[in-house]
């Protein structure tokens, strides 16, 4: 018996020295890399300076399950990051929440008198009853992304907006942004949620006006929405339909260039980042990333639309943007030949197309281009680097000419 014990003792003690000998390997992907969500490599989408502002993207026009989107307020916020933004404002519809009935269901059993919740959305998304009461929180969708990359430590800045509709929809879809409460603007009449927006320093983007309309003149009610001066911004591009003719009345009515995605489903289904086109967004020259100075920056026109590489703006900042984009150096001048030869390097995530009479030229994010352009027969001189870019639009549903500055 002692014998077997003095064994079995011994036994033990070589398990224990076996274990003591066993490396402790972190838990790891498969692959080795650490799958941390956090850590997911951010799309970085490089934009020159202009005129001394840097260039801030942002979306100014999504929405989550706390309205009728498919993903929650923080994934909105990942997301954000991951698509290399740099600002985005989640703008939940004040009327519609598709997803509280079914959350209402799940609540059913907890109610007090064993009875089902009301649905009750707000407002005049109500068919059954227009004045019924509102009973969420209209602003918990915000608040709830503010803590998340608050907590997360994600760089981004969120802004609290909201999306306005009222029937018919000839009436339009509005974005409020930087309100200070959403509830208080919840109103059965649509001009006073307006009057309420603006009350609160909030500014008004009028979102894909061709939607559901055969034509883009302002029905009778935008007339006097336009008319009261509420309208600050007009989306030139929703996800991937232009509206490039809004350039124009942009331009007339002092208004701000907007593009968004109006995102509903995750973003990756509808982006992808693999193929070279980013998710479509605002382009904000700004001084720095503040509320404050996004802001001033939107109220001073300083934007250019961004989707699916096409650039909508006033031609004063395309033609800035390109030429602090794209680098132009003379490489050669053949007298024999009759043309100076030129480098053009494009030093942005954008590509460019470039067109000189029936010739085109794609200019690729990061890379060079050699062009050779002739003299004018008539003068002798030789022609300037001047390109009609087919991927910009701006007044008068136009591409602009732009002269690229050589050496500069
Ligand atoms: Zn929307």
């Amino acid at each position: 018996m002692k014998k077997l014990f003095f064994i079995l003792a011994m036994v033990a003690f070589g398990a224990a020295a076996a274990t003591a000998q066993v490396v402790q390997t972190p838990v790891m992907g498969k692959t080795g890399i650490r799958l941390y969500d956090k850590r997911v490599p951010r799309t970085e989408i490089i934009l020159p300076q202009v005129k001394g502002y840097n260039i801030y993207k942002g979306d100014f026009h999504v929405h989550t399950i706390y309205s009728d989107g498919e993903v929650t307020p923080r994934e909105r916020m990942r997301e954000a990051w991951y698509d290399g933004l740099d600002v985005i404002a989640i703008t939940d519809h004040l009327e519609i929440r598709t997803y509280e009935k079914f959350m209402l269901k799940a609540l059913q059993p907890y109610s007090k008198d064993g009875k089902p919740f009301v649905y009750a959305n707000a407002g005049a998304g109500n068919k059954k009853d227009k004045k019924a009461p509102m009973l969420s929180n209209l602003n918990a969708g915000y608040e709830e992304a503010l803590s998340y990359i608050e907590k997360e430590e994600i760089p981004i800045l969120a802004i609290r907006g909201t999306e306005i509709w009222r029937r018919p929809n000839i009436v339009g879809e509005y974005n409020a942004l930087f309100l200070k409460d959403i509830n208080a603007i919840c109103h059965e009449d649509l001009f006073e949620s307006f009057r309420r927006v603006k009350e609160q320093g909030g500014i008004i983007i009028h979102n894909h006006p061709g939607w559901r309309r055969p034509t883009m003149d302002k029905s009778e009610e935008q007339v006097r929405i336009y008319g009261e001066g509420w309208v600050d911004g007009i989306e030139v591009a929703n996800g991937t339909t232009l509206y490039p003719k809004m350039v124009d009345r942009c331009v007339d009515e002092k208004l701000f260039i907007s593009a968004s995605t109006d995102v509903h489903r995750p973003s990756s289904q509808v982006w992808s980042r693999d193929c070279g086109i980013f998710r479509t967004m605002t382009f904000i020259l700004a001084k720095e990333c503040t509320e404050k100075a996004i802001k001033e920056a939107l109220l001073k026109r300083r934007t250019i639309g961004y989707s699916a590489n096409n650039l909508i703006g006033e031609e004063v900042w395309l033609k800035e943007f390109i030429n602090e984009a794209v680098d132009c150096k003379v490489i050669a001048v053949n007298e024999k030949k009759g043309h100076r030869g030129f480098q053009l390097t494009n030093t942005c995530s954008i590509p460019f197309i470039l067109r000189r009479g029936k010739l085109v030229y794609v200019l690729n994010p990061f890379q060079s281009l050699h062009i050779n352009i002739s003299r004018d027969k008539n003068t002798g001189e030789f022609y300037k680097p001047e390109f009609t870019v087919d991927n910009m639009w701006t007044v008068g549903d136009k591409h602009p000419k732009i002269h690229i500055a050589i050496d500069k």
